[in-house]
């Protein structure tokens, strides 16, 4: 019996030691485990990261969630794992994927991660920065429901689950809306009664901060390590996706931005309508009897790109009609053009003058046509793209005349997300 009592104790030890050693020898120094978490309505992307290295060590998504053709994927270093199957819920998600972690051996137990980093879509004017989701901090996200009711409703059911079953995990949640609180009353309220901010908090918030404040951060850190380094550059960012919006930013701050009360606001999207006369709204409702959740459908689901090419909200479709001589897709992408290059013609008045344009999201890094497109319309401003550079996937795109520098800088989301939760999980 002590015998083979004995002989476990040594197996253990001997392991313990083993590691330990192993830890040593390849020079491993012990590192925090931060997971970002950017759930959607029916999806759950995922990154878990090394901190502080940054180095990312599983990402993924669990996509179509709640229906019966979900899909998950998996990446490792070592390995990648694509499968169908029915996800019911977000939760059902959380611990597929916390119980994934751990059999693939990309960590021995939970407890490793120090942090779980939830992208939450509205702060309302409550949250200027990322917070710790103690209990007050949840029921204010919760209350905040009322202005994003399509969004902050998951996130938070998400931050439930993680805390009731890995209670030891610290929750943080980083708002797309808090880097576009430093905007100017100028630039934040409507032109409507002032008592509906009072009563009722109607005002811009603007939204993807998270990726503005990626490019803001990053642009800024690569000027810096220029020859001719300069400091506080004013940057006009553009994350076009299939969600899209600009900022103009000067000394690390957002001064204004396209999206508004909530996210359908500003530039034609993929297949949310952006700016409109707010009269429609009630003309379709009253004079065409169409129900106002149909408007609001019509609005967010079936206008922007897709209502005018009416044929796809998705930017590749649309440049391939293109070339087949299609005349709604060739409108469609002028029109999304046009928007682009007047928002960042009034930001260049908003922040008095440019240093650097950057082009960002699945559109702006990737669609080098419309990227010229919008930069001639801007020619008036002394702008101009190198055709080659444009075209051959470089981190600047201006010609030499060009009086501000343009670049095309991939965003990341989720290593924001993770770099605030690691900051706060300390
Ligand atoms: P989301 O807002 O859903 O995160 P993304 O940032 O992924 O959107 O961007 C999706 C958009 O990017 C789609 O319109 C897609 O067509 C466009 N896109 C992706 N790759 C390319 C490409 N190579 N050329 C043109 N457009 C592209």
């Amino acid at each position: 019996m002590f015998k083979k009592l004995y002989i476990i104790d040594c197996r253990t030890e001997a392991i313990e030691i083993r590691s330990v050693l192993l830890l040593y020898l390849e020079g491993e120094k012990m590192s925090d485990k931060i997971l970002a978490i950017n759930a959607g309505s029916s999806s759950l992307k995922f990154q878990l990261l090394e901190m502080p290295s940054e180095a990312v060590i599983a990402k993924g998504i669990f996509d179509r969630i709640g229906f019966k053709d979900g899909k998950v994927k998996y990446q490792t270093k070592r390995n990648q794992v694509q499968k169908n199957v029915c996800i019911p819920s977000h939760e059902f998600a959380v611990q597929v994927l916390l119980g994934t972690l751990v059999e693939s051996g990309e960590i021995h137990s939970i407890e490793e991660i120090v942090g779980v980093g939830h992208r939450v879509a509205h702060g309302g004017e409550s949250f200027k920065g990322s917070v710790l989701v103690d209990e007050k901090n949840e029921e204010i996200i919760s209350d905040l429901g009322d202005l994003a009711p399509s969004h902050n409703p998951i996130s938070l059911s998400v931050i439930k689950s993680f805390k009731t079953h890995f209670p030891s995990i610290k929750n943080v949640a980083v708002f797309d809306t808090s880097f576009h609180q430093t905007m100017e009353p100028v630039h934040y309220l409507y032109p409507l009664p002032y008592s509906l901010y009072e009563k009722f908090h109607v005002r811009k918030y603007g939204f993807h901060g998270i990726s503005h404040a990626y490019i803001a951060e990053t642009v800024e850190k690569i000027f810096q390590q220029e020859e001719h380094a300069k400091e506080n550059v004013k940057i006009i960012s553009c994350h076009l996706g299939n969600g899209a919006s600009i900022c103009a930013i000067k000394e690390q701050q957002s001064v204004n931005t396209s999206m508004g009360f909530t996210p359908i606001d500003g530039l034609m999207m993929g297949s949310r309508c952006g700016s409109i006369d707010p009269m429609i709204i009630p003309y379709l409702v009253e004079r065409q009897k169409m129900p106002i959740h149909e408007v609001k459908k019509l609005l967010n689901e079936a206008s922007g790109l897709l209502g005018i090419s009416e044929m796809s909200n998705d930017m590749r479709d649309l440049i391939q009609a293109v070339t087949k001589g299609n005349q709604k897709a060739i409108l469609a992408i002028e029109m999304f053009v046009n928007r682009v290059a007047h928002t960042i013609a009034s930001y260049i008045v908003d922040l008095d003058g440019l240093d650097a344009l950057v082009f960002t999201g699945g559109i702006g890094e990737n669609a080098a046509l419309i990227r010229s497109l919008v930069v001639d319309k801007l020619q008036v401003f002394g702008m101009s793209v190198n055709k080659e550079l444009n075209e051959n996937g470089s981190l600047y795109i201006q010609d030499a005349n060009s009086k501000c520098k343009i670049l095309v800088v991939q965003t990341n989301e989720e290593l924001m997300i993770a770099r605030e939760t690691y900051r706060l999980s300390l």
